[in-house]
């Protein structure tokens, strides 16, 4: 796979290529522009020709000609691996994510649901469903227009009306069984239809394949069956990733940079009938990481709007909490309990409208809920507010929001910011303890550690990376020094690390990534390096005369401060023996020591922008 996508970015010029997306103009050795990602006055987005790079200093976000359209056109690597073979007149014949003969029979699977959604489709509007299912739909308040936009269908009650219609449009069982239509009679060899007298709604892929159906029980048919059944798990549909409505939203959800996520299918149907088309829902799961990476692709903000029922409250919190997580922004939408989102579509549409517009924060919401369902007046009932308030405000990375959300929770409660502040630190520490030993550092997120060590120690770590990226040679050099010093450990706390020595004086680290944070990080460094002021207008000779120059000089400056970093921990470790011992000579020697240790200040005065 990777020698694909080299050569597509071998043969693409990445000048070329954003140029059709962005007006770019040349500045000094890069070019820029107005970033296509933010809102911005001034350029701060910079693409590299040599390196085959871009980076936006606004906002972070960085990459190669695969990460550049992934963002702008919202697609996924593989989509944007074909588009960019296109483009660089690249053939995939070898790139299969499957066997051969699979593609085709991926194919036939796609064809069979497209025929099976016809059938219901079919059974809904003329067939035995007419009378029942379309009095409920138009009942539940959705349109005509709707019902067929959104393609829902009856799958009539009975043994094998499907299946022995697609048999005889020339489909095996076989076929049947592997998009999960149909199921095996147990200890016999025949078959019968999954979904009987229910109302199908389909679910498409983001090009409007149907993938699968979420089926909901008919009107007045068996209430003891499962309200809800699902297609289960196949070829085609992956219910951690699949989304209902994304397919008709994903337009929308662009344009407003925003997601409405709500919990049933018919909501769905009822938001987009009022006009707010950036609606999704979870269909039979919780909202999982793998949705969440998706809707994050159309934008940063996602407005929750669950039943106000124990459960949907439930859910709502922990898709919060997995959605702040993922540095989401994320609003709440509230209804009068016993309402769903439908209901209120039915009454009006500008009602509905009304109510999704006026979300609060998720921060705000839960905040409320503590209060009302705490007594303040009582130390006990504050203490539990605020240990209920902190499992929210661990997922919160941004430390200005949480500095604000302490702040809110201070007034709500009533308490001093600094105690709570504290009160939050132990109860953190206490939780941490609780969840066992922190996983193993897996290279991935390049802003976990950014409080492990000291400021300055991490600065002159990711200079030193960076330059290891942008020269292969001193790439190899640096990393033998490296470990030859004992730095090896606190190297690898950068993620990036592990790719420069997997890939040594070869091949661009960048396509080995495949983390999209992780990506801009090195396009932020690399430009960092490219152009700082030092190797500006010198030839390339000279240049990397002056970074093996500016390597030397941070490495040795790295050393001095991890040394004394070392030198401090362990004094701490000593001070903490000595006062629980009580021992006060020892420990004023032992501050001493610290406080001469840590106003020490490296001999070389290397400086780090
Ligand atoms: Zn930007």
């Amino acid at each position: 796979m990777n020698t694909a996508t080299e050569e597509i970015k071998g043969r693409l010029n990445i000048v070329e290529l954003i140029s059709t997306y962005v007006r770019l103009e040349k500045s000094g050795t890069h070019y820029k522009a107005c970033c296509p990602f933010h809102q911005e006055r001034s350029p701060s987005f910079m693409v590299n020709e040599e390196k085959n790079m871009w980076h936006c200093f606004g906002c972070g976000k960085g990459g190669d000609a695969f990460a550049f359209v992934m963002e702008i056109d919202g697609l996924d690597f593989r989509e944007a691996l074909v588009l960019l073979a296109e483009k660089a007149g690249v053939e995939l014949p070898t790139y299969r994510e499957t066997e051969p003969g699979q593609k085709e029979n991926k194919d036939r699977l796609f064809a069979l649901l497209e025929l099976a959604t016809k059938f219901y489709e079919k059974q809904l509007w003329q067939g035995n469903g007419k009378a029942k299912i379309l009095y409920y739909l138009r009942d539940r308040g959705l349109t005509d227009e709707s019902i067929t936009k959104f393609r829902l269908g009856y799958a009539p009650d009975g043994w094998r009306h499907l299946l022995e219609f697609l048999i005889s449009k020339g489909f095996t069982e076989k076929e049947l069984e592997q998009t999960g239509m149909i199921l095996k009679r147990e200890g016999s060899s025949g078959h019968y239809d999954r979904f009987r007298d229910r109302i199908m709604f389909p679910i498409f892929d983001i090009f409007g394949h149907v993938i699968g159906y979420s089926a909901r029980v008919a009107p007045g048919g068996d209430e003891t069956q499962a309200k809800y059944i699902n297609t289960p798990e196949t070829a085609l549909y992956h219910k951690s990733r699949a989304l209902y409505g994304l397919f008709h939203a994903k337009q929308a959800m662009k344009q407003a940079a925003m997601t409405v996520i709500v919990e049933g299918n018919i909501d769905v149907i009822a938001l987009h009938q009022a006009g707010i088309e950036h609606t999704v829902a979870v269909s039979g799961t919780a909202l999982t990481d793998e949705q969440l990476t998706l809707i994050k692709r159309y934008g940063k903000e996602v407005r929750l709007f669950f039943d106000m029922d124990g459960a949907g409250q439930k859910a709502a919190r922990k898709s919060a909490e997995l959605a702040l997580e993922k540095e989401l922004l994320v609003s709440i939408v509230t209804l009068p309990f016993g309402k769903d989102a439908a209901d209120v579509g039915k009454e009006s549409g500008e009602k509905l409208r009304q109510v999704v517009g006026e979300a609060t924060t998720a921060q705000n919401y839960f905040l409320d809920t503590i209060v009302k369902t705490h007594d303040l007046t009582t130390a006990t009932g504050k203490r539990q507010a605020v240990d209920e308030y902190v499992s929210l405000l661990r997922v919160i990375k941004n430390p200005i929001e949480r500095a604000e959300a302490i702040k809110d929770l201070a007034r709500a409660i009533d308490m001093d910011e600094r105690l709570i502040t504290g009160m939050v630190k132990s109860l953190f520490l206490e939780q941490s303890r609780r969840d066992g030993p922190a996983p193993l550092r897996a290279p991935e997120d390049p802003f976990r550690d950014k409080h492990a060590f000291g400021k300055r120690s991490e600065l002159l770590r990711d200079e030193l990376i960076a330059l290891m990226y942008v020269d292969p040679v001193l790439r190899q050099d640096l990393q033998k020094k490296i470990m030859m010093q004992g730095l090896q450990s606190f190297f690898e706390t950068h993620p990036l690390f592990f790719f420069l020595v997997q890939s040594g004086d070869g091949a661009d680290p960048l396509a080995l990534i495949e983390d999209q944070k992780l990506k801009s990080e090195v396009t932020r460094l690399s430009f960092h390096v490219l152009e700082s002021p030092e190797v500006l207008g010198v030839t390339q000779e000279e240049r990397k005369d002056i970074w093996q120059d500016m390597a030397k000089r941070y490495l040795a400056d790295l050393y001095t401060e991890v040394t004394k970093r070392e030198k401090l921990l362990s004094l701490e470790k000593a001070l903490d023996e000595a006062r629980e011992k009580n021992d006060k000579k020892r420990e004023q020697e032992l501050l001493a020591e610290f406080v001469l240790v840590s106003s020490a200040t490296p001999d070389t005065g290397g400086e780090v922008v």
